[in-house]
């Protein structure tokens, strides 16, 4: 599916097969001297059979054209891997291309998941159908480095770049002010919520997501470009309802705390989920996962602002409400 968002702006639907979120956004920016491609898809069959037949039929010289990434998950970097010419330069954030040459460190996420009492005979399932670990490339690629502010000029558009991290360790957006269109990527979505999750004891990123919230609530924008499903335009309403989903979050995390001590596995199987299973039970093993480090996101945040007393006993993390904090 291809549409013309814009004038020389498309946007091609990129098919996630198994995946709940169904397909990716890539977006064309046509020019005469360079053309952009922002985010790609994953590097599978599907994904690069629907990314060249879109390519043709908008007539795309990949010799002539560079791409912008927005953040190193899977469905929006890898395929890039398998695009990009000798000539194209990959623009990308520097938080997430350190990662990426730190080498996403897949065995730290499971002992992490362990201590948190992801149980054992899940854990290698997971951890292999995890969309992120099953097509990771393992190709170097070489980034050619933005930071905040920074601008790319292709045709009528210029774009500035607005770090939000929160999703990833450097997410970045793209703002265009004099059309006021906004880039999103996995940062503000309109029918499904981006997911905040936690992997590691080393950052807090639902208050670095909550924070880029409010830092894009700051601009002028009247056309959003999300990295999923379709363009959308209240964009300010769209950042209270995230917000207010992430209020809500807490809270029930919160409620579910009362009840006494728990580990993020047994916090997270308790959470409610907008998905098709009708029981936690019944979640394959990578939803465990990701429902688990949303658990882990929410409780660091919960954990640093005092309301939550993360215990460590040899190999366990649990969580409990302080006894100081009043509801
Ligand atoms: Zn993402």
């Amino acid at each position: 599916m291809i549409e013309e968002v814009l004038p020389n702006l498309f946007r091609m639907e990129i098919p996630l097969p198994e995946s709940p979120l169904k397909s990716i956004n890539s977006y064309v920016i046509k020019a005469s001297r360079r053309n952009l491609i922002i985010d790609t898809g994953m590097n599978r069959e599907e994904c690069r059979n629907a990314m060249q037949t879109g390519l043709r039929k908008l007539g795309v010289d990949i010799r002539k054209t560079d791409f912008f990434i927005t953040h190193l998950h899977a469905d929006h970097l890898e395929l890039v891997s398998n695009l990009a010419a000798d000539n194209s330069k990959i623009y990308f954030n520097q938080p997430d291309a350190d990662k990426i040459k730190s080498g996403i460190l897949w065995d730290d996420f499971v002992n992490f998941l362990r201590l948190n009492g992801f149980p054992e005979n899940e854990l290698q399932a997971a951890l292999h159908s995890h969309p992120g670990f099953k097509f990771r490339s393992t190709e170097q690629l070489t980034f050619h480095i933005l930071k905040e502010s920074d601008t790319i000029s292709i045709g009528e558009y210029v774009f500035k770049c607005v770090g939000t991290p929160g999703h990833t360790w450097g997410h970045m957006c793209l703002y265009e002010p004099n059309k006021k269109i906004f880039v999103a990527g996995d940062h503000i979505l309109n029918d499904i919520t981006p997911t905040i999750q936690l992997y590691s004891g080393e950052w807090n990123p639902l208050k670095e997501y909550l924070k880029s919230l409010d830092k894009v609530h700051e601009l002028d924008i009247e056309l959003v470009l999300p990295g999923h499903r379709s363009v959308f335009r209240h964009c300010k309403e769209r950042i209270q309802e995230l917000k207010h989903h992430h209020q809500k979050r807490l809270g029930e995390i919160i409620t579910i705390l009362k009840k006494g001590r728990k580990n993020a596995f047994q916090v997270a199987s308790h959470m409610s989920w907008d998905i098709i299973y009708d029981s936690w039970d019944l979640f394959p093993a990578f939803q465990k996962w990701f429902a688990t480090g949303e658990a882990i996101s929410h409780l660091k945040y919960l954990e640093e602002k005092g309301i939550v007393r993360r215990e460590i006993q040899r190999h366990n993390i649990t969580f409990s409400l302080n006894l100081n904090y009043i509801v």
